[in-house]
């Protein structure tokens, strides 16, 4: 695998030995159907991160006493199962090499190859599609079908948080998943969903997946498919820091800076709010 040399992640200084965490970005928009963009996603989440303290307070962790690497970006293939399978590749080199594996994204297609690498049991998504299309502008790959990719890859829960955009076939098929709309999280609040979240994946292995349209887009308008009515920063913090910690590998993806910057902001300020949580529960002696 050729990696490229970019700007890296702040404070990801570890050498890749001894870090806990690894970090690589996927900068690949192959199938993006409305706005191109998200291929330079990795690259502006990195570089917003170097105006970020290393100290997070509400969680009294200092990211400097934690170890994690960036390897940079992978060159993506021009088809999206070939950059699937090169996803699967580095994935599955750092599970086998104890890393717990970041990927920042890029579209969400590239999230297929993490879980084939993982196989987990429990699959949480924030998004505000649904993703359950069986192929869509001709490819199964796309990042319209990638949530019904994990179910075919026999993902035995999947947790979607924050949808509110989907055919009805879709809709349909989400009745055997466990779906929490947008309109649910208005209505119940983030932190009781969060509570039945943890009750479905209790002890069982678990991926967080995040595409940044699931926030409204009112909010964070750095998206390829934007989507109003959607949850807000603070509803994913809460998921990053709750289900984060549960989880053996984290992706955030769709992040495509044609915005201001807050798009890759939240990005980057969540990312190393999972790092951050997740060491402290899972790591910290
Ligand atoms: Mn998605
Ligand atoms: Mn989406």
């Amino acid at each position: 695998m050729q990696y490229l040399s970019h700007s890296f992640f702040a404070d990801a200084d570890a050498s890749y030995d001894s870090a806990d965490y690894v970090l690589f970005g996927v900068p690949y928009d192959g199938t993006t159907t409305y706005l191109a963009g998200t291929r330079e996603g990795p690259d502006a989440i990195r570089r917003v991160t170097r105006t970020f303290e290393t100290y997070i307070p509400d969680v009294d962790i200092d990211l400097t006493d934690i170890q994690f690497a960036d390897l940079g970006n992978i060159e993506p293939e021009s088809q999206p199962e070939m950059v699937v399978s090169q996803v699967e590749d580095v994935t599955r080199d750092l599970v086998a090499d104890g890393k717990i594996p970041i990927l920042l994204g890029g579209e969400h297609s590239v999230t297929a190859g993490a879980i084939r690498a993982i196989a987990p049991e429990c699959y949480v998504v924030c998004d505000a599609h649904l993703d359950l299309r069986e192929e869509y502008g001709g490819s199964p790959y796309n990042h319209a079908c990638v949530t019904r990719r994990v179910a075919d890859l026999g993902t035995k829960h999947i947790v979607i948080i924050g949808a509110r955009s989907g055919t009805r076939e879709e809709y349909e098929y989400a009745r055997s998943l466990h779906l929490y709309t947008a309109e649910d999280v208005r209505a119940r609040g983030i932190a009781e969903i969060i509570e039945e979240v943890l009750e479905i994946i209790r002890g069982k292995r678990t991926y967080l997946s995040i595409d940044a349209d699931a926030i409204d887009c009112c909010l964070t308008p750095g998206l390829g498919t934007p989507e109003p009515f959607g949850i807000t920063p603070y509803d994913i913090r809460e998921v990053v820091r709750k289900i984060g910690p549960q989880s053996c590998a984290f992706d955030y993806v769709e992040v495509c800076p044609i915005d201001a910057g807050q798009t890759a902001a939240v990005a980057g300020k969540l990312i190393r709010e999972f790092i951050a949580c997740h060491w402290k529960e899972n790591r910290m002696h």
